[in-house]
């Protein structure tokens, strides 16, 4: 462990090992079989990647995605650390060239996917090497209860088997649910495994939903006050995310788009862009994100309710992996429930796993309409136990909100659903209430409502704001199908006769953020460095590195190398580029 740790501090500049890492990497320096559950930038990758140095021999990663894997070796290499890939993508020569320069022990990780264990003229290539450790990333695919089954994961199993020697063999993933950690060890024949579940906090993202608001009018106002941060947009369809592009872009953000419609080419031009920082938020189906490992995004958010607490965590989780605070917000509306139930319905499978997929949506849909705390919710939802009742970094537990009396204003949207005979959807009673001239509201006599025109000094906006909020609060009930109608559930009764108040959570407007003005010399340098070097600017410090940096101004290598990030390999190679730049911004302070 001594060695391990002294390697850990010169190529990845950290001065020490998180708790479950400690446990994990002692397990498999010791010949054990792992299965690790942590959850996304728990810090997994580390796991494997400090036994891989320390053992003898090469660690063989197996590793779900293709494109990926270009990306997560790039950065090994530039923290001096000898690894290489084989995937399909490669020519067959090359692929033989890199084979024999294993085999003479150039290299300490090969990453592969796991298609390629189909071919037994691989394995055989495979079993000739000295494999010490195999490392199965995103562990879940071997399972049918996770939510990205891959039955090329099963050849796992079949390869391990065949070694003359068996390696020591450590499987990672984010999904705690018993059925899922059973199945893995199962499918991939771990033996005895030491189990790890580690804590499912992360105390440095903020959690919040928005319920009853426009969404769109929502982005555009926190893109607008988060210029410059990196952020993931979360869309529900394709159509969602083609029609959000247009609109972000019209508007002049710097924005790019990621869906399965898309050309491969197109697809990962949007993704390189977004992992480079040459645009500052991709707007993307679930199709984009995993494994993806840009430590610098700083915020996540869900124009709709995905469809379970896992896929909400795991998406939310790319916001803040570096340690740095991250926003994780999550714009809900009743017309999600409606898509999501929809999918349920459309989707082929068998009586029991809907019945499972219908559990699962409601318990994200009650995170949604909780009012107590986020955090806790979640860590409870992933079984973590002894959680605290409150925190101090969610919509919920924050000073962020404050409720306010809107007794009346739902008395006439209740009176007027009641009115209009609770038969018509969401626009139309809207546009009663502000007392639009519209020819159908005309037409169907509705101008000589009483309530016709009782909200006509709000924007239709903010009444149907009003109304989602009703809706979300329970007072009201959106029938399913295509024309959804409005009609009155039982609480809404009280509020009618005046024997009840309704409350709205509202926000408060938030501070712009500036971050301090070493910091962003610090990246605009970074950004110089990325370019030169065909890097990723996360790859070179991460935020939080350059936020240590700005904040401590090191002036010379021993001070910089104290900064978290900073191994001797990145000393050698930037620390004098950036040491060049703070002395540029303390000289400017003193003119
Ligand atoms: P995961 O694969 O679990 O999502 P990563 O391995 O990508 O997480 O780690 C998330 C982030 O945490 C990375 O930026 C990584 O460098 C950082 N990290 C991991 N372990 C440590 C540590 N012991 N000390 C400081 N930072 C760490």
């Amino acid at each position: 462990m001594e060695r391990a740790r002294a390697l850990l501090k010169k190529y990845y500049g950290y001065t020490g090992f998180r708790a479950g890492q400690e446990k994990i990497i002692d397990n498999i320096l010791n010949g054990g079989d792992t299965l690790g559950i942590m959850p996304t930038g728990g810090g997994k990758s580390i796991c494997y990647q400090i036994p891989a140095l320390v053992l003898p021999g090469i660690a063989l990663v197996i590793s779900p995605l293709i494109s990926l894997m270009k990306d997560q070796v790039d950065a090994l290499v530039n923290q001096g650390i000898p690894a290489i890939f084989i995937n399909s993508t490669l020519a067959y020569r090359e692929t033989v060239t890199r084979m024999q320069d294993l085999a003479q022990g150039s290299y300490k990780l090969l990453y592969i996917a796991p298609e390629r264990l189909e071919s037994e003229s691989f394995r055989e290539l495979i079993y000739r090497l000295n494999i010490t450790l195999v490392a199965v990333d995103e562990a879940h695919c071997v399972s049918q209860w996770g939510h990205d089954f891959r039955p090329s994961y099963l050849a796992i199993d079949g390869l391990i088997n065949g070694f003359a020697t068996r390696p020591a063999v450590a499987a990672f993933t984010a999904t705690a649910t018993e059925a899922v950690r059973r199945d893995v060890i199962k499918q991939l024949g771990l033996l005895n495994p030491l189990t790890y579940i580690g804590g499912f906090d992360r105390a440095n993202l903020y959690l919040q939903v928005i319920k009853g608001e426009d969404k769109k009018h929502f982005l555009l106002q926190y893109l607008s006050q988060n210029e410059g941060r990196s952020g993931i947009i979360y869309a529900a369809t394709r159509k969602d995310v083609d029609s959000l592009y247009d609109i972000l872009q019209s508007k002049g953000f710097s924005v790019g788009k990621y869906h399965a419609g898309l050309s491969d080419r197109e697809r990962n031009q949007a993704q390189d862009d977004f992992i480079h920082d040459n645009i500052q938020v991709i707007i993307a189906t679930n199709a984009f994100g995993m494994g993806i490992d840009k430590s610098n995004v700083r915020y996540v958010i869900h124009h709709n309710m995905p469809k379970n607490m896992e896929a909400y965590y795991q998406e939310a989780g790319r916001a803040g992996r570096d340690g740095e605070s991250g926003e994780c917000i999550l714009l809900y509306s009743p017309q999600d429930v409606q898509v999501q139930k929809r999918l349920i319905e459309l989707n082929e499978t068998t009586p029991e796993r809907r019945e499972v997929d219908y559990h699962k949506l409601q318990a994200m849909i009650d995170y949604c309409h909780t009012s107590h705390c986020l955090r806790r919710y979640i860590l409870t939802y992933f079984g973590d136990i002894d959680v605290a009742d409150t925190c101090s970094n969610c919509f919920n537990c924050s000073g962020d909100n404050e409720l306010v009396d809107i007794t009346i204003q739902a008395q006439k949207i209740l009176s007027c659903i009641w009115r209009m005979r609770e038969q018509y959807g969401l626009t139309m009673v809207a546009d009663v209430l502000k007392g639009s001239q519209n020819k159908k509201v005309q037409q169907l006599g509705f101008n000589r409502l009483s309530t016709y025109g009782l909200l006509s000094n709000y924007a239709i906006r903010d009444i149907k704001d009003m109304i989602n909020m009703l809706i979300a609060e329970g007072y009201i009930n959106m029938t399913q199908g295509e024309y959804p109608v409005l009609k009155l559930r039982e609480s809404a009764y009280p509020v009618l006769k005046g024997r009840a108040s309704v409350y709205q959570k509202v926000r408060r407007k938030k501070q712009i953020r500036v971050d301090d003005k070493l910091f962003q010399m610090l990246r605009r340098l970074r950004k110089e460095i990325a370019v030169q070097e065909k890097l990723p600017p996360y790859m070179i410090f991460s935020d939080k590195t350059l936020q240590e940096m700005s904040r401590r101004c090191p002036t010379d290598e021993q001070a910089l190398l104290a900064v978290s990030g900073v191994g001797e390999f990145k000393l050698q190679r930037y620390g004098e580029e950036f040491l060049g730049e703070i002395q540029r911004y303390l000289a400017e302070g003193t003119v």
